[in-house]
């Protein structure tokens, strides 16, 4: 007989997120476990929504331990929490790729990488005083109104317009989606093989690019793997970023759920830019706007500084 995992199916998952205002009832931690009460796990191994509370992994130990009654836990899935999750990401690092759109960029210490649009910072990696990069980013819905920032790792979210928030236990995976389906934003981490993490020719170009120009393969590869050992950790492993984002700043937009980095400046009296698998490395992609009388001033920018 199959045994049924400990983890509820995903549409259970979500409904007790949001019965706790994605945050644990007790010290408002993000970062969720599911706890079965009652009856308890061991006793039914049955997913009975009404005795599974979502928990923190600490406060879940301390329930498990006995430091709860059924009662008090009844009451804590009850209660109607307005109280704003808050947490940090714990990610020590101090370089990473970052996937964006199926666009690789390096990020590391002696620069800084960043999305902006229209002078509005959307996304960035920032170096603490201590030399480690901290994570900053503004997600916006298609009215201009915040859902989540994240500011040096604290994850910061606005309740009202969240339609759904998931932190991973092991913190390596945030997902937030807006209450109306307009904007999304999520990162997943890990650390990787440099082998199978550093992009290779294949990765980034169609096979057809890549038979017309032999040559063009074997100078990409060594390139990459000459500059990529700047991503490196101590353990021998590249921290690695997959970032997805669909979101609506002032006069413009950036998606990267459906293929590539889609820029929509047309708020801004400009066109539609569609950005496929073309840009890896250090350096960074800039748009800017404006005339020789008037001056210049940025549009875009995607990359490090
Ligand atoms: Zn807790």
């Amino acid at each position: 007989m199959a045994t049924l995992s400990r983890t509820p199916p995903a549409e259970i998952r979500r409904r007790l997120r949001k019965e706790v205002n994605y945050g644990c009832p007790i010290c408002r931690s993000p970062f969720l476990t599911w706890h079965h009460f009652d009856p308890p796990w061991p006793q039914c191994h049955a997913h009975k929504e009404e005795g599974i509370i979502a928990l923190c992994p600490t406060c879940h130990q301390q329930a498990e331990g006995g430091a709860y009654t059924n009662q008090d836990l009844h009451e804590l899935k009850a209660k109607h929490i307005l109280e704003p999750p808050l947490g940090s990401l714990p990610w020590h690092i101090k370089s990473a790729l970052i996937n964006f759109g199926g666009n690789f960029f390096f990020a590391q210490s002696a620069t800084i990488f960043s999305v902006r649009a229209a002078c509005q910072e959307v996304f960035s990696m920032r170096i603490d005083k201590s030399g480690y990069l901290k994570l900053n980013a503004r997600i916006w819905n298609s009215k201009n109104a915040l859902v989540l920032r994240l500011i040096e790792n604290d994850i910061v979210s606005y309740l009202e317009n969240i339609g759904d928030l998931e932190c991973t236990a092991q913190a390596r995976k945030l997902s937030v989606v807006s209450k109306e389906n307009d904007a999304r934003f999520s990162l997943e981490f890990r650390r990787a093989n440099p082998d199978e993490a550093i992009p290779n020719s294949s990765k980034l170009f169609h096979k057809t690019v890549l038979d017309k120009a032999p040559g063009l393969a074997r100078r990409v590869d060594s390139d990459l793997k000459l500059r990529s050992g700047i991503l490196i950790d101590a353990d021998g492993l590249v921290p690695t970023i997959a970032m997805e984002i669909a979101v609506h700043g002032p006069g413009f937009s950036i998606d990267t759920t459906m293929k590539g980095i889609v820029l929509d400046l047309t708020g801004l009296g400009y066109d539609r830019a569609v950005m496929t698998s073309k840009f890896v490395g250090e350096h960074a992609f800039k748009l800017n706007f404006g005339n020789e009388k008037t001056g210049y001033r940025e549009l875009v920018h995607l990359g490090s500084e």
